[in-house]
């Protein structure tokens, strides 16, 4: 049995299928037959594009023309005399076809980054991709085809990236195990929406398990079993059965209010990442868009999006959701979210550093354009904004006076949008947390983002697997940061919502209901477990159990009071 981070709930058993990041380096040897090793290099080259061809093809049946095109163009690229004829020359000088294309595909990464725009900025990434896929071909390294891989397959590597999730099928992972990432990683994130169990921060898992030994993936414990005993199996199959039959049961759950025991509503809202996601809200019950993570409409997109993309991608998440609140959060880049064309430098301590607000703020340009999308997509609904990672009540008080500016201009414009529009603030740093009290009387509404208020009040970084065990939402700290905000948000008269992963929490929620917590704002797949759990908690007793919990010295404590209560 091994130990790691209960990712996304449910139990998964399969066969393994490990994906491994390979070692590129090759001799660089000279070579004698010049023509043979040109010969080489060309079928090299004539694989990559038939490959690339073929999956760009998948990819514009499945994704869409953009997203192909992109991929379309590493063929064009490779085939442009510029490069492969450079590559040639080096041959027939005697090197051989590893080193020539690295040296090649290097000078041209070189040259363009040098250049300050943002297309020739991600051509460096596109030749990266390219040099890479064709060096496997000449060392003749096999990646797995993710999107093809057997119904019943655990997937093992060391993280998972968005790029690798987006090829998950999810009818054929049952379960997915990770050597790094931390529960509110993104690729985590991403595993819950897919609704396939994970364990994440396994450590040495890749290198100690084969291709084809069984599995078992406990996403809800953080358990994982390889090749497990004949009594493992039967009762895991048996806790798997249990798991999907309690799933269907929350089916009663659909179309319901959400109200505790005592019939006291709820908002239980959802979080997205693109327009496409408020659809699944719409599907999974969700009440409203209590967190749109914009920067998604970046990181997916080669370029800067304009005020007019901007404004269509807002446009149709309010529209899906018709007349129900849509918070949108403004552009939050910087940590572990990058944005290669916006060329931001590599800093020490990312995480600390110039992101969210702090780099809207100093990009005036970029954030008039992404608020002003906004403000006019609040003309077909109901819409509210949301500043990220604010730790000062001027940061508040600049957006606010940035969005006054944009109504005055789209009235001149003649644009329509709804003059109410409200501006909150996500409470998710030490600062913020301490200032609640002054926040609130700028903010039209807080919405708690835990999983940076953890990572902030206890510094330890969130994905960092080493520290993970400190990376807790039940440490005495940041239960009562989380019930002071609360408190100043009630005393101040604003609703107070929570966006955080630990807002779906079986264990959190009596917490928040007993701290008064207004809106929950979960990954859709989670609403219906949120909306059970909430129905079977009254507040005298929630507030019973909250007054144990916060007398207590530790986590380890905590735990295990609500553990001993939970409700499921
Ligand atoms: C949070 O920090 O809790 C949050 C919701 O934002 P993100 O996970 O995108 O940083
Ligand atoms: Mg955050």
């Amino acid at each position: 049995m091994k130990n790691g981070i209960a990712a996304s709930r449910g139990i998964g058993i399969g066969s393994i299928c490990r994906i491994i990041e390979h070692d590129l380096s090759f001799d660089a040897k000279m070579v004698t037959d010049t023509a043979a090793e040109k010969a080489r290099f060309h079928k090299a080259i004539d694989e990559f594009v038939k490959d690339t061809n073929a999956k760009a093809e998948d990819i514009r049946r499945l994704i869409g023309e953009k997203e192909a095109e992109i991929l379309l163009g590493h063929a064009v690229m490779i085939s442009d005399p510029a490069m492969s004829g450079e590559m040639d020359k080096m041959i027939d000088s005697g090197q051989c076809a590893e080193s020539a294309l690295t040296a090649v595909c290097d000078m041209f990464i070189g040259m363009f980054s040098q250049l300050d725009d943002d297309m020739m900025r991600q051509r460096v990434s596109d030749i990266a991709d390219v040099k890479v896929s064709i060096l496997k071909i000449l060392l003749g390294i096999e990646d797995v085809d993710i999107s093809k891989v057997a119904p019943g397959t655990v997937l093992v590597c060391k993280d998972l990236t968005p790029s690798m999730t987006s090829q998950i099928v999810k009818e054929n992972v049952t379960g997915i195990i990770t050597e790094v990432g931390g529960k509110t990683s993104h690729s985590a994130i991403l595993a819950r929406a897919l609704e396939i169990p994970a364990v994440l921060s396994v450590p040495g898992i890749v290198d100690e398990v084969k291709d084809k030994d069984t599995a078992i993936v406990d996403g809800t414990e953080g358990i994982v079993f390889i090749n497990p005993e004949g009594d493992v199996l039967s009762k895991y199959m048996l806790k798997r059965e249990e798991y999907i039959k309690r799933q269907a049961e929350l089916d009663k759950f659909i179309g319901k209010e959400t109200v505790n025991a005592d019939g006291t509503k709820l908002e239980l809202f959802c979080n997205i990442g693109t327009p496409k996601d408020a659809k699944k809200a719409i599907e999974c019950d969700g009440e409203g868009i209590g967190l749109f993570r914009s920067e998604f409409l970046f990181m997916d997109n080669t370029h800067l999006p304009t005020e007019e993309e901007q404004f269509e991608a807002y446009k149709e998440a309010v529209e899906t959701m018709g007349g129900k609140t849509v918070i949108i959060r403004t552009l939050d880049i910087g940590g572990d979210k990058d944005i290669p064309y916006l060329g931001l430098e590599k800093e020490e301590n990312p995480f600390l550093g110039y992101r969210a607000v702090r780099y809207c703020l100093g990009n005036i340009d970029v954030y008039k354009t992404q608020l002003r999308a906004i403000v006019r997509a609040s003309a077909f609904g109901k819409v509210k904004i949301m500043v990220p990672l604010v730790t000062t009540v001027s940061e508040v008080r600049s957006v606010k006076e940035l969005v006054s500016e944009i109504k005055v201009e789209l009235r001149a414009e003649g644009k329509a949008f709804d003059n109410d529009i409200e501006v909150g603030c996500m409470i998710e740093t030490a600062s913020a947390s301490l200032i609640a009290d002054l926040l609130a009387k700028e903010a039209d509404f807080f919405s708690i983002g835990t999983n940076d208020l953890t990572q902030y009040t206890m510094s330890v970084d969130r994905g960092n697997s080493k520290v993970a065990y400190l990376y807790s939402t039940f440490q005495p700290s940041v239960l009562r940061s989380i019930q002071h905000i609360i408190k100043c948000g009630k005393e101040a008269g604003i609703p107070v919502g929570m966006c955080g992963e630990a807002a779906a929490d079986p264990l959190m929620i009596p917490l928040l209901m007993s701290f008064g917590l207004d809106e929950y704002s979960v990954n859709p797949v989670l609403v219906l477990t949120a909306r059970c759990i909430i129905s079977k908690w009254s507040k005298e007793e929630a507030d019973a159990l909250t007054a144990k919990v916060m007398a207590l010295n530790s986590e380890e404590e905590i735990l295990a009071v609500l553990k001993e209560a939970v409700k499921e």
